[in-house]
């Protein structure tokens, strides 16, 4: 009896534990540090995020690859025994760790056993103080940086993302309205003096966020105080504003994408107008909404595109909300036509209210199992940052909840009603020219072939 007793009471605090992800053990250090602890059922491991704010976004498009290569040198090693040693010493530890720049943020990643937190995490505030760079572990940082973005920028390349050929249609775009940097960012100019600017400028305890999600050691926060808690604090830089739209953009462009094929991509894309309230969700769902219609209309009413998609996609301080398809060259015109078709009833009727309540639950219900396990909740945390406020992050069931159908409808409408943007992309030429061309080219040899007889003959 006392065990079924216990069985109940256990199962009936399982459901307070699934929802229970949102709140989390949150505190500022007296230097800034934002700490953000969050023990789980999974003991054995720990998930650890240390968010650092500064990324690409707070450069000039000349100086974007800063905070990138510094990341990287940041595993350089530590009192001058190399990054194979410094490597080493986390092998030894059963961890694995990696670092991420992105356009908000530089986040150091790490999964190690939870009984060697506190080493791990030594060594983490090690790389940060103690790292010192010399002129080799920079050069070799500039060429793995290099090789990620996709080897050496060859002048081909630049010239051609200068005549803005080299960009896929979204980025294209976001070029053209000055929404981002026209040409690749290059880290072979950057000096350390720079490099040591930026430690200065944005390595501090009060511009990061240390997130530990796991088997939790009991006496971690008096440890974090200890160690995390001597790191200075400076006086906060300013992030650069984001770029809204510059300039006007061309209504239709088509962009050269291989040399060969009949193949062709049909993108229209439109930005996204700022809504007040829940506007990531109702976006979100709006982006549903289209995939689902899309397929619909392209797929299965019309047999155009095997796997036409929606996306959302955001440049500088700008959504861009895209219809997309992978369609044969010959039927861009048919597929036009039934996007047309499809705008102009969404315009005029609205969104269904069934499917678009089908849809909204649908998105709900995903969200009970988005996000599992340590690894997971702790990314969760690092991308949903800006929603914690008094111990808790904002429920995204809930806000997915809060959006109505008209609400969704007024966002459809501003959307929709602007003419949108669309990039055609297909190679240079399709597989008929190619043999037309090489008709052609024989055809010329033959006459030059002849022609040349002919003389010989007289
Ligand atoms: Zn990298």
């Amino acid at each position: 009896m006392r065990c079924l007793l216990f069985a109940c009471l256990l199962l009936g605090s399982l459901p307070v534990l699934a929802v229970d992800r949102f709140q989390v053990e949150g505190y500022v250090l007296p230097n800034g540090l934002q700490v953000l602890l969050k023990p789980t059922a999974d003991r054995d491991h720990v998930a650890i995020r240390l968010v650092v704010g500064v990324g690409l976004d707070d450069f000039a498009c000349a100086d974007k690859e800063l905070p990138h290569l510094l990341e990287h040198l940041l595993f350089s090693g530590i009192d001058g025994t190399g990054e194979g040693a410094l490597e080493e010493r986390m092998q030894a530890l059963g961890g694995e760790w990696n670092a991420f720049t992105g356009n908000a943020d530089t986040t150091f990643v790490i999964e190690a056993p939870a009984r060697n937190q506190r080493k791990v995490l030594d060594l983490l505030l090690a790389i940060l103080t103690q790292t010192r760079f010399d002129a080799n572990a920079i050069h070799a940082a500039k060429q793995v940086v290099e090789r990620e973005e996709g080897g050496h920028y060859s002048h081909l390349q630049r010239w051609l993302d200068r005549q803005d050929l080299g960009h896929t249609a979204s980025k294209q775009l976001a070029v053209e309205l000055g929404l981002k940097c026209a040409q690749r960012a290059e880290a072979r100019h950057l000096s350390r003096e720079q490099l040591d600017q930026v430690r200065e400028d944005w390595y501090a305890p009060n511009n990061m966020t240390l997130i530990i999600v796991g088997g939790l050691d009991r006496l971690l926060p008096a440890y974090l105080e200890r160690t995390y808690g001597d790191l200075k604090a400076i006086d906060p830089s300013e992030h650069r504003p984001l770029p809204g739209i510059q300039h006007p953009a061309a209504v239709e462009r088509s962009l050269i994408h291989g040399w060969v094929g009949n193949g062709a991509k049909l993108h229209w894309l439109f930005p996204e107008p700022v809504l007040d309230e829940q506007y990531d969700e109702t976006f979100d769902l709006l982006k549903d909404y289209l995939d689902w219609a899309l397929y619909r209309q392209l797929r299965l009413a019309h047999g155009l595109s095997y796997g036409p998609w929606a996306e959302r996609e955001v440049f500088g301080g700008v959504g861009l909300l895209s219809l997309n398809a992978d369609l044969e060259r010959e039927d861009l015109d048919q597929a036009r036509q039934v996007l047309d078709q499809l705008k102009a009833d969404l315009l005029k009727n609205g969104l269904d209210p069934a499917s678009f309540a089908r849809l909204k639950q649908a998105a709900i219900a995903r969200q009970a199992w988005a996000v599992q396990g340590n690894s997971a909740l702790a990314d969760y945390y690092w991308s949903a940052l800006g929603d914690f406020e008094d111990g808790r992050f904002d429920d995204p069931a809930r806000r997915l909840q809060a959006v109505t159908l008209e609400h969704a409808n007024l966002a459809l409408h501003e959307l929709l009603a602007q003419p949108g943007y669309v990039r055609i992309e297909k190679p240079l030429l399709g597989d008929d020219q190619v043999l037309w061309l090489l008709g052609a080219v024989f055809g010329v040899m033959v006459l030059g072939g002849l022609g040349w007889r002919l003389r010989r003959k007289q």
